[in-house]
């Protein structure tokens, strides 16, 4: 080689050196070869380079990057190359014009970049300066240098590659970590194989019920034979690969395995090559790892923060329980809140006698229980719970002489030492409406709750054997309705007066509860005073107290009312009023206990309106409506 083609050697290598060291830095691989190929264009003014690789596994070869436009996007040359070809380029470091081979006769010139037996790089250049193209050793500098300057481009870009890779790696998983949301996780893996290999097609494909996200590209796991490595990536925890030569893509499933299980499969469709890259191999597979784990941790996080809102129902269920409700107002709740929480159309408890000889719908209970509709249900259910004594879970129930068909149906036993004392039945017309975590919510929901129910039952059985109040020692509203009952049979009339204390809560505001609790004692002591043993006094609730007078006429009635009055007003301290309705019956007319005690009540209520401290009296039927 002369001093001048030396000097042009030195100068081809100095331009090469500056493509490498750029301000702007190495963005991609296919970048760096589009400039190089500018430089060597440049170098031995050449009309034409385009860069090639042979596969020999596929016997195809393909254009990675030419300077001309038409040749990458028309001609992207696929087509089987042949062994005479090979031998060719195995063979010479230069190939010289004619080149016997399509479409390589078009080009003057063929450099061999890379000979490894299974993959072929050549440069094809087309025109060039006559005393480049005329001298051999000034080729055979260029094929070496450029040789040299692909490998050592090629490594370069890998390591910056590498590098950005491995940033995206570190950034995700810290995303992932950060993300309790199993969307979010989901859609930053996306996210981040678009970004570092946008050129591949991405899909989830999941198996469970997350596959709900419309903005995720989401298939279905399914097991169908069109799926078997997606399967089979699923199955064993494996990255599985699919060559489809004659698509010429190539399809990698990586598993998104977690500690605990595989979560779903993320499938890579890698366009217009044959085999799957080994680094993007291990990069994907790295990633999908990391996002089985963020995965694993974003579902078991949801699942706990079910069991915690599954925890809050029963805690808050058998908090309101144990509070100062009654049966009714219990029942009530406890519907309230299985309709909410677990979407029921029918709420209902259900009371059985021993041996399930009698069935009996709780108040509180949703209006269909009422129904004779609901028949049939209570029915079947009973007889069910009493042979099986079991909790009772259907989703596709069809009861033939039901008029209305609720499909699916939740009913739990309520047990209490040992003995069934009724059940909760839940309905809803839609076939399985409700999940198995649901069933067994409500199961527990029951178990604690049938305590608390009991309680309250006895509580109420308990008042009604009462019969005094503990406050102002009169007798129990119970009592009294007793007494009016048995008396409205045997007796031939009776009077009924209903007291309620004036501007009670006055008192209360001035004085204090403790206060009123006393005054409300002077009253009843007052009462008992000016009444009768067979007489009977009685707290009606709260401020209001009720005499039943047995055999005592309307006249005399009226008038002990009036005495009342006059003396509450005289002997309270703090000093009180009270007002009086005062009803009566007798055995001539047609009446009931209903009807007294609402006339009582309207009298009353006229007291109140008409200046109260006061009594009086309602004797006419025509004004009861
Ligand atoms: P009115 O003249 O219209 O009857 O006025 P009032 O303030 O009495 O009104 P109301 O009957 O509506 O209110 C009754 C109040 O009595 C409310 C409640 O705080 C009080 N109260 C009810 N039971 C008791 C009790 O056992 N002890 C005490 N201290 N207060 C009671
Ligand atoms: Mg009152
Ligand atoms: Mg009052």
């Amino acid at each position: 080689m002369n001093l001048l083609e030396k000097e042009l050697i030195m100068n081809l290598k100095s331009r090469f050196f500056d493509l490498i060291d750029q301000d702007k830095g190495i963005h991609s691989y296919e970048e760096l070869l589009k400039e190089m190929l500018l430089v060597i264009q440049n170098f031995v003014q050449s009309e034409e380079l385009t860069f090639f690789n042979l596969q020999d596994w596929s016997k195809e070869m393909y254009v990675i990057t030419s300077t001309n436009e038409v040749r990458k996007t028309s001609e992207s040359i696929y087509q089987l190359i042949s062994e005479d070809l090979k031998e060719l380029v195995l063979n010479n470091s230069i190939i010289r014009q004619p080149i016997p081979f399509s479409p390589f006769d078009k080009y003057d010139l063929l450099l061999p970049i890379r000979r490894d037996n299974d993959n072929l790089e050549l440069l094809a250049i087309k025109g060039m300066a006559e005393k480049i193209y005329s001298s051999d050793s000034l080729i055979e500098h260029l094929a070496m240098e450029c040789t040299t300057f692909f490998h050592k481009a090629k490594g370069i870009c890998e390591v910056i590659l590498e590098e950005k890779r491995y940033k995206q790696l570190f950034r995700v998983t810290e995303k992932f970590h950060s993300s309790m949301n199993m969307d979010d996780v989901l859609g930053e893996i996306i996210f981040t194989l678009q970004e570092v290999y946008p050129s591949f097609t991405y899909y989830l494909m999941l198996s469970h019920d997350n596959n709900n996200n419309a903005k995720l590209p989401i298939k279905d796991l399914e097991y169908d034979s069109e799926n078997i490595s997606a399967m089979q990536a699923y199955v064993t925890g494996t990255i599985q690969l699919e060559d489809s030569v004659q698509e010429r893509k190539s399809i990698l499933y990586a598993p998104l395995k977690g500690k605990q299980g595989v979560y779903g499969v993320l499938q890579v469709i890698a366009p217009n090559t044959q085999t799957f890259p080994n680094n993007e191999m291990e990069f994907i597979m790295l990633l999908a790892n990391t996002a089985g784990s963020a995965l694993e941790n974003a579902q078991l996080y949801q699942q706990s923060r079910k069991l915690i809102s599954d925890l809050q129902l029963i805690n808050e269920t058998t908090r309101r329980l144990n509070s100062d409700l009654r049966l009714t107002e219990t029942i009530n709740f406890m519907t309230g809140q299985i309709q909410t929480s677990f979407v029921a159309e029918e709420v209902g408890f259900i009371l059985v006698s021993d041996n399930f000889e009698q069935v009996k719908v709780l108040k509180g209970s949703t209006d269909f229980f009422f129904s004779d509709d609901s028949q049939v249900y209570l029915e079947y259910i009973a007889r069910k719970i009493k042979t099986e004594k079991d909790s009772i879970f259907l989703g596709d129930l069809l009861l033939e002489n039901a008029s209305i068909q609720f499909r699916s149906v939740m009913a739990v036993p309520m047990v209490q030492t040992d003995v069934i004392m009724g059940f909760a039945l839940v309905l809803h017309r839609l076939p399985y409406h409700f999940s198995f975590e649901t069933f067994k919510l409500m199961q527990s929901l029951i178990h604690h709750s049938t305590l608390a129910f009991s309680n309250s039952m006895l509580r109420e059985e308990l008042e009604k054997m009462v019969i005094t109040d503990h406050l102002t020692k009169l007798h129990s509203r119970n009592y009294l309705n007793e007494n009016i009952h048995r008396s409205m049979t045997e007796d031939a009339f009776g009077s009924f007066i209903l007291i309620d204390i004036d501007n009670f809560k006055q008192i209360n505001d001035s004085y204090g509860h403790q206060v009123g609790d006393e005054v409300l004692i002077q009253v009843a002591s007052i009462i008992h005073e000016n009444i009768r043993e067979s007489d009977i006094g009685a707290r009606w609730g709260g401020e209001e107290l009720a005499i039943y007078l047995p055999r005592i006429p309307l006249r005399v009635a009226v008038s002990i009312a009036e005495r009342l009055v006059m003396k509450v007003n005289e002997l309270t301290a703090p000093r009180i009023t009270i007002s009086c309705g005062v009803s009566s019956w007798t055995k001539e007319k047609d009446d009931s206990y209903t009807r007294l005690f609402k006339r009582a009540d309207q009298a009353l209520y006229l007291a109140k309106e008409t200046g109260k401290n006061k009594v009086v009296v309602q004797e006419d039927e025509e004004l009861i409506n």
